[in-house]
């Protein structure tokens, strides 16, 4: 019997050792990865940068507390405010930072109402699990938050529900464990508009989305809308746990002394990795994702529109849905890709769910998409 809380149905195998976009398991098999850690390891396995921001840092100290100056946070603060009145909060998860989110939206605005949407994630905590919209994973814990209400993604019944009682609206704009959903334009533009007439603060989840996965450092950039907050961590320090919560200056005064707090928040060894992610994440990176996605996206159209296993693709940038047939059940399609050499992950709605490492090649992009159609074609085969 495993020593382990049984909380993840896992593969039987255990990954190793990694380099660029390989994967190595403990059987010496390789794969290559369409997972980056679930969004995680943007740019990579073993980068010599990482590496030896890293181990430079190791060798001058692991921790000390937020008791003291950090130049280190501070440093990666400036990157991802840019120019902007913005300040950052540091935690180590995503979930801490949506929960960092819901508490500073509620002691801005004073209101505790906060609206989420159907399909959506945003973490496991009470909190972060309370504005989740999916109730799978929500029984068995008791009262979760009062004050919570859902709507319909990309549905204009969400606008009407918008009003001054509420603190904020909290969204992904690319759902992702939903089923890799992207918001619609003109739907996203009206609900921010929504937010702003009614005073309602706009949180923008991008834990999945951020640092660089659709080709913009944020997802949210590609709509011409401003959120009030932003919650980032996956990608962030591309594998050593960190989160991060940006707000506007104004509304970020609301936690003053003592109003929130983590003793790891913006570790040093985080903030060493996550300050070299930010300067590997250069105009050239991101054009370079767009480009590559935006061929690749061509390509999954071509390649899988006449597969009868798709029903749908999706996604953006880097960040792509499969949404396959009811009788193609994606857990059966991801472990025959184990078997082909290609880690891929699944999402809602029977979705095969796309996440390679940024720094992907479009030939290794090929090769994987290759093994994808050959294993949906034989699915549908039989
Ligand atoms: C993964 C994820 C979270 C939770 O992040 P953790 O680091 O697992 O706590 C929250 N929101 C979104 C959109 C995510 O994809």
């Amino acid at each position: 019997m495993s020593a382990l809380m049984q909380t993840y149905n896992r593969f039987p195998f255990e990954i190793v050792q990694g380099e660029g976009v390989y994967l190595t398991d403990n059987f010496g098999k390789q794969y290559l990865d369409f997972t980056s850690g679930i969004g995680v390891c943007n740019l990579g396995y073993n980068h010599p940068q990482l590496n030896a921001a890293v181990n430079t840092q190791l060798g001058k100290i692991w921790h000390t507390s937020n008791l003291y100056q950090s130049s280190l946070q501070e440093k990666v603060a400036e990157k991802l405010i840019g120019n902007a009145q913005k300040q950052v909060f540091f935690c180590n998860s995503g979930t801490e930072a949506n929960e960092a989110a819901i508490k500073l939206a509620r002691k801005f605005t004073g209101k505790s109402k906060l609206l989420s949407f159907h399909h959506s994630f945003h973490g496991r905590s009470i909190g972060a699990l309370s504005v989740t919209g999916n109730d799978a994973i929500k029984h068995g814990f008791g009262e979760l938050l009062a004050d919570i209400e859902f709507a319909p993604y990309n549905d204009d019944a969400a606008l009407t529900q918008i009003n001054d009682q509420f603190a904020a609206v909290i969204l992904e704009v690319i759902q992702g464990e939903g089923g890799v959903t992207a918001a619609n334009a003109n739907w996203l533009q009206r609900l921010a508009q929504q937010c702003r007439a009614a005073g309602v603060l706009l949180i923008i989840d991008e834990v999945q989305t951020g640092i660089g996965r659709t080709g913009k450092l944020f997802a949210y950039q590609h709509y011409a809308i401003e959120p009030d907050i932003i919650t980032l961590a996956k990608g962030l320090a591309n594998g050593l746990p960190s989160g991060a919560m940006i707000a506007n200056s104004k509304i970020a005064a609301a936690f003053d002394y003592g109003a929130h707090g983590s003793t790891f928040g913006g570790n040093p060894l985080a903030m060493a990795a996550a300050a070299t992610v930010l300067e590997l994440m250069d105009a050239a990176l991101l054009k370079n994702v767009q480009q590559k996605a935006n061929g690749f996206y061509q390509l999954l159209e071509d390649q899988l529109s006449d597969c009868a296993a798709v029903e749908a693709i999706s996604g953006k940038g880097l960040m792509l849905g499969i949404r396959l047939i009811e009788s193609v059940p994606v857990k059966n399609v991801v472990e025959k890709l184990h078997q082909q050499g290609l880690l891929t992950l699944s999402a809602r709605g029977n979705t095969l769910r796309l996440l390679p490492p940024l720094v992907i090649s479009e030939i290794q992009l090929q090769q994987g998409l290759h093994l994808i159609k050959q294993v949906l074609s034989d699915a549908v085969a039989k």
